[in-house]
């Protein structure tokens, strides 16, 4: 049977486990905004119907203290230190059994991560992403706080959850204690490494012991800390060994802590990234144990599981792309799947700007109560031009929604700027959005006209309604020299029909012109195997887990990252911070990739002109040459609509709708055309008369 592995049930004496995939813990923000309960219960809700076996919520504190941002208000399903949010967390477990799944708190005491001035740790030191330095710990409070996550886990027990996670990595208060680097106590609770461990195995034990056996118990234990001063593998292998001791049911796998300069689950690490370092563990542990990071596909899944990397697997934002996941993948539908693109952008990016959490590629992530399922009274007969990500999210949904939607794309196969995004390095996840779209497009039974410019006539022959989807086309700035042969658009070098040479400068800093630097660094570094690359261009220790590991949780010595032949300048007019447009949570990524091509960035730059020699600018009042080869310019787009108009020459009364770059081009990206898409397939048939 293919996915064997993923469908064999995992007995753990007191409950059984459907199948080998969990649904990892993941804050969504629903958490502090959603004071009924209603919308949480839908989220999960619609997980649990997909298939996936177990749930565990995101991260909540067992008291004021381990609040990771502002705790929200008394009964809020964030504050679960008294038992006055027990209704809002029932109503979730409820929603969740009724569909056959398993659904675990996670207990997360954030420490000194905490963003509230009143945060603690076990020492007084400040993290590097954190804005205040916490209170150290007295005796009192540490056992104050193994109380307070023993108590949680029974108020939990009573709302209803199958068990509890208890989060001991990421650089959360757990793993604060376990570390010599946030660990200078010199009382019993620091020190040597039995001392330090004290606090997450004595946090198991009375857990266990106020739960009873019958309650899945798991720790989430940081295999690799990839910090300075972090574990040891000696030490973690100890520690997990102790975990299991103390009455852990299953070991979960944490990779990194957030203060890491290492990317752990982002586009840029390879898929299953982390599973070697599972595999390591397996072996001097009796207790299931959860490989966890950069799954996103059934194919990886079963692997890791076929070759005895785990016993599960978890993944948290593949089900917010699809909560259907698990039931696709059972039915032989893994080609439906909505793949997560490791892309931050809709998920983490949005909570860590205290916004809810939603998905890219699938915008009724934690709005399912909003973008409901509900035919519209008045059924149309609907053109959409151009398929890229704005036209392909609406006509599916629209015919999912019984409209009868034609779709008309000027290019052979549908994408858009899909086809050059899928180009850059870490964005070939692409290819599966892609892959996607082409099969909700044709179960939903969108007419696909590929390969036909859509004119006025055609338009005008019976469509109801008119949906401009056609994009944007990129700016010319106005410089001397502009029309040079050296000078090429962002659009030719991504799609390959123009290749620069070795020195090259690239006007304009935004998200493309990261990408654009991004894919000529690629395209002038020696190839290697994908995971080995990664490995080495970030200072992972590779031989994590042996007897040759060196002692720097999990950080390589002596990283080597291989230069690229290529010189690449990229350059703005602006004085602003390089990159303060990008993702919040991987802008520091790619600023980290410019470092390590050697990339020279100029900001506070006056275009002169170019010609034979180069890229003249003026920089801070000094003039100067850039002798490069080649000139790439990124600087923005604008909307590409001039349908409209003609449309309109034709026919006054018609009923045209614009959606993505082709209504507004500054900010455009795939997350807002997504989104567009089905925010006017939802009000589309439903006007007021
Ligand atoms: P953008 O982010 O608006 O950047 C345009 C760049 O061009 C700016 O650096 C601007 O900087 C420069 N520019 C604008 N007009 C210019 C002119 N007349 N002459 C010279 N330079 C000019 O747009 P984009 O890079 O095209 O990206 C489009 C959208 O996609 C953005 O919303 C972006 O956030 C998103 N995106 C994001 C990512 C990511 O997060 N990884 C990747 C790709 C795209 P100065 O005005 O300072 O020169
Ligand atoms: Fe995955 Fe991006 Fe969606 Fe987050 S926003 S779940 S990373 S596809």
């Amino acid at each position: 049977m293919p996915l064997a592995n993923m469908f064999t049930p995992l007995d753990l004496g007191h409950s059984q486990l459907d199948n080998r995939v969990i649904m990892g813990s993941m804050h969504t923000g629903l958490e502090e905004a959603d004071s009924t309960g209603e919308r949480l219960a839908a989220f999960y809700k619609a997980r649990a119907k997909g298939g996936v076996a177990l749930i565990i919520t995101g991260g909540i504190s067992p008291n004021l203290e381990g609040v990771l941002g502002p705790p929200g208000p008394q009964g809020s399903f964030a504050r679960f230190e008294n038992d006055v949010s027990l209704p809002l967390h029932q109503k979730v477990t409820k929603a969740v059994h009724a569909h056959g799944a398993k659904i675990l708190l996670q207990i997360l005491h954030s420490g000194r991560y905490s963003l509230c001035p009143d945060l603690v740790a076990p020492s007084p030191l400040q993290a590097p992403i954190s804005p205040h330095v916490p209170r150290q710990m007295s005796e009192t409070d540490i056992e104050r706080t193994i109380e307070d996550f023993a108590a949680c886990a029974e108020r939990a027990q009573r709302a209803g959850y199958d068990g509890v996670e208890i989060m001991g990595s990421e650089g959360y208060l757990i793993n604060q204690f376990i570390a010599p680097r946030t660990n200078q106590r010199t009382d019993d609770w620091g020190g040597i490494y039995e001392n330090r461990i004290r606090f997450p195995l004595e946090i198991i034990r009375r857990t266990r012991a106020r739960v009873g056996k019958d309650f899945i118990l798991i720790y989430r234990l940081s295999m690799m800390d990839l910090v300075e001063k972090g574990s040891s593998w000696p030490e973690v292998v100890q520690l997990a060994k102790a975990a299991e001791r103390a009455g852990a049911d299953i070991l979960n796998t944490g990779i990194g802590w957030h203060e890491s300069r290492i990317p752990t689950i982002a586009q840029a690490v390879p898929r299953g990234g982390w599973s070697w370092v599972t595999k390591k563990l397996k072996q001097h542990i009796s207790i299931p144990l959860v490989a966890a990071n950069r799954f996103n596909m059934p194919d990886r899944i079963e692997k890791t599981l076929a070759q005895g990397e785990a016993d599960l697997v978890s993944m948290a934002r593949p089900f917010l792309a699809d909560p259907g996941f698990v039931n696709k993948a059972r039915n032989g539908q893994s080609a439906e799947i909505n793949t997560c693109i490791a892309c931050n952008q809709a998920c983490l990016d949005h909570v860590f700007c205290g916004k809810v959490a939603s998905c890219l590629v699938n915008p009724r992530a934690g709005f399912e109560t909003v973008y409901k399922i509900v035919k519209p009274d008045n059924l149309k007969t609907i053109a959409v031009v151009g398929a890229g990500p704005a036209g392909m999210s609406f006509a599916a949904e629209a015919a999912e929604l019984g409209h009868q939607v034609t779709l008309f794309e000027a290019e052979t196969r549908l994408g858009g700027q899909l086809n050059l995004a899928r180009n850059i390095p870490g964005k070939n996840e692409f290819d599966e959005t892609l892959r996607y779209f082409a099969q909700r497009l044709k179960s939903a039974g969108v007419r696909l006209r590929l390969g036909q410019k859509a004119t006025p006539d055609l338009l005008d022959n019976g469509f109801e309604s008119v949906v401009l989807a056609t994009g944007t086309v990129p700016n010319l700035p106005d410089i001397e020299g502009i029309s040079h042969p050296m000078v090429s658009s962002y659009a030719d070098v991504l799609a390959g029909s123009k290749t620069p040479g070795k020195r090259v400068a690239i006007i304009g800093a935004g998200g493309i012109g990261f990408d654009v630097a991004e894919f000529l660094l690629q395209r002038a570094t020696p190839k290697q195997a994908e995971l080995p690359a990664f490995q080495k261009k970030w200072g992972v220790d590779g031989k994590w887990g042996t007897d040759t590991a060196a002692d720097h949780g999990g950080l390589a010595q002596h990283p080597c990252p291989p230069l690229p032949d290529r010189q690449i300048y990229l350059l703005q007019r602006s004085e602003k911070r390089f990159g303060s447009g990008l993702g919040k949570t991987t802008g520091w990524i790619h600023k980290a990739e410019m470092t390590l091509g050697g990339v020279k960035m100029l900001g506070g730059v006056f275009y002169e002109k170019i010609d034979d020699f180069g890229l003249h600018i003026t920089c801070k009042g000094t003039k100067q040459l850039i002798e490069v080869d080649n000139v790439v310019i990124c600087a923005g787009q604008r909307p590409e609509n001039s349908l409209k108009a003609c449309l309109l020459d034709l026919n006054p009364d018609r009923d045209i709708h614009l959606i993505g770059g082709a209504e507004e081009a500054g900010e455009l990206d795939a997350k807002r055309a997504i989104l567009e898409g089905l925010q006017l397939a939802q009000s589309i048939g439903r006007e007021a008369v």
